[in-house]
């Protein structure tokens, strides 16, 4: 049993002041293996009284000492990114291979999207160049809290932390209790990297401790947070009575529209993009809206994409998805199937219980329904597990007004080979994030959500304006 009860605060390794210890559970095992403290209230002090101490200093960094620092932090980050993919897998029962590809290595592309915009972002500017006398400073808004969610851990703590320090914020971080051991390792790669005492904190600790602590503390000036849309609510309410400048990146309900001209492997490529992560993804395309003309034959090759998919181990070699990340996620999702069952969607593939053959670990089955409604709760509600919803429809406008038919908002995908469609459709969709044809977003591009998929924009330049306050002073006397 690993004993990782431990914060990293004010440039060192501490041991909690308030803590209770919790158990880290291996999701394909349903063992324990590593203990670590939830930090209570004078931990969360102690922890924000460093961060706001070291906030003078660095807010004055200048853009150069940001960049060198960001490097550093990505060069050691690199190093030990293989380990970093072990921890993950450990942690939140990723396949190995995945997470040392996936989960781990392409958080670098945040990397180079900060360090671009860094190197062309303006931090102070005249307004116009015909208005000298009026200076735009954009400055770092103070101490950032930092909530991060298990299900991309370091995406998520790379594409918050790097740009809270790069705007001159200092910041503590706590990451999901699910996912704390990568959060260390994190820890660990700033402190290798030079980063001065105070600037980064980490506490590990849950939603209603060290969350809600971190959320209503008079000495946090921004809550930037990326979770499930109720935590999201509770943390705006309560940011409120210290009007705190509160970012959020919530769940999604993607719809992927595949229209009749589409490629010939978008239906099995739309699955598989759905169950990557064992479907634990907040763009997950978890509804599948084809055209009429094309329906009968997307189930089937939905159904055979789905009976193919491997369910397995993390140390297993090969294509394969893993388990899901803790029992309550599993119960979820089997009360969904279930749901989905009862609510007469037609299921072609998977469905309730562990798939054959295997006995422990939250394992599910890679179920795909076909001939939902858009009332139906499987596809109203994140499922956030391997587990699709098919319809079909007739026209574009009925197409869009299903995938706009959620409270959600946040990426949606469109299979065409129209050129006019694609851009037509584009535009009406209710989402912050829209692919056309599978074309990924570009490095810098920014992430977020519409809707109850949150306020928040992160990556490159709109990831560091998310810590910045903008200023405006008239009167600036001539250089
Ligand atoms: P979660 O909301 O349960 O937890 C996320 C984090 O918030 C954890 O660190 C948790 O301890 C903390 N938390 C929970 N309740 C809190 C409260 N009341 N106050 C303060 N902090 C609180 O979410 P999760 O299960 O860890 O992650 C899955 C969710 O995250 C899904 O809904 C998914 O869509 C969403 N997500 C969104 C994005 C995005 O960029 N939009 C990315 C990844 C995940």
């Amino acid at each position: 049993m690993l004993d990782k009860r431990q914060f990293y605060i004010d440039g060192q390794w501490v041991a909690p002041l308030a803590g209770t210890d919790r158990a880290v559970i291996d999701p394909s095992t349903e063992q324990p293996f590593a203990t670590i403290s939830l930090g209570g209230q004078a931990d969360t002090d102690f922890a924000v009284a460093a961060a706001r101490a070291a906030f003078p200093s660095w807010r004055t960094s200048t853009k150069a000492q940001r960049i060198d620092l960001v490097r550093s932090i990505f060069d050691v980050y690199m190093r030990r990114s293989d380990e970093m993919g072990a921890v993950i897998s450990r942690e939140v029962g990723a396949p190995l291979e995945m997470s040392k590809t996936q989960q781990a290595r392409t958080s670098s592309s945040h990397f180079t999207g900060f360090l671009d915009a860094l190197e062309t972002f303006e931090f102070e500017r005249p307004l116009r160049p015909d208005t000298p006398h009026d200076r735009i400073l954009c400055e770092p808004i103070g101490v950032a809290a930092l909530i991060t969610p298990w299900n991309w851990p370091m995406k998520q703590i790379v594409l918050k932390v790097i740009p809270a320090l790069a705007s001159g914020c200092t910041a503590v971080l706590k990451p999901s209790e699910q996912a704390p051991l990568s959060a260390m390792l994190f820890a660990e790669i700033m402190h290798e990297a030079g980063v001065p005492a105070g600037v980064f904190n980490l506490l590990n600790g849950d939603g209603p401790g060290v969350g809600a602590q971190l959320s209503g503390h008079r000495d946090v000036d921004v809550v930037s947070f990326t979770g499930s849309t109720d935590a999201g609510r509770a943390i705006t309410r309560a940011g409120a009575d210290t009007v705190k400048r509160v970012r959020l990146e919530l769940g999604g309900k993607g719809a992927n529209m595949i229209f009749a001209d589409a490629h010939e492997s978008a239906v099995p490529n739309g699955v598989m993009r759905c169950f990557n992560n064992s479907g634990q993804s907040c763009n997950a395309p978890s509804r599948m809206l084809v055209e009429q003309s094309r329906y009968a034959q997307a189930v089937e090759e939905a159904k055979a994409t789905a009976e193919a998919i491997t369910v397995g181990g993390t140390s297993e070699v090969g294509p394969h998805i893993g388990p899901v990340v803790n029992a309550a996620q599993f119960d979820k999702i089997q009360t969904l199937i279930a749901s989905g069952i009862k609510e007469g969607a037609r299921l072609v593939a998977g469905g309730l219980g562990r798939p054959e053959g295997i006995e422990q670990g939250f394992y599910v089955r890679p179920t795909v329904f076909a001939d939902c409604t858009p009332d139906m709760t499987i596809m109203r509600t994140e499922i956030f597990g391997p587990v699709l919803s098919m319809m079909a429809f007739d026209t574009e406008d009925e197409a869009i007004a299903i995938a706009n038919d959620t409270d959600y908002g946040l990426t949606n995908y469109v299979q065409t080979a129209n050129p006019g469609r694609a851009q037509r459709i584009s535009r009406e969709l209710r989402s912050g994030m829209v692919e056309i044809n599978e074309q990924r977003r570009s490095t810098g591009a920014p992430f977020g959500g519409m809707k109850q998929s949150g306020t928040g924009r992160e990556g490159g330049i709109w990831g560091l304006e998310e810590f910045l306050e903008v200023r405006a002073i008239s009167g600036w006397p001539a250089d």
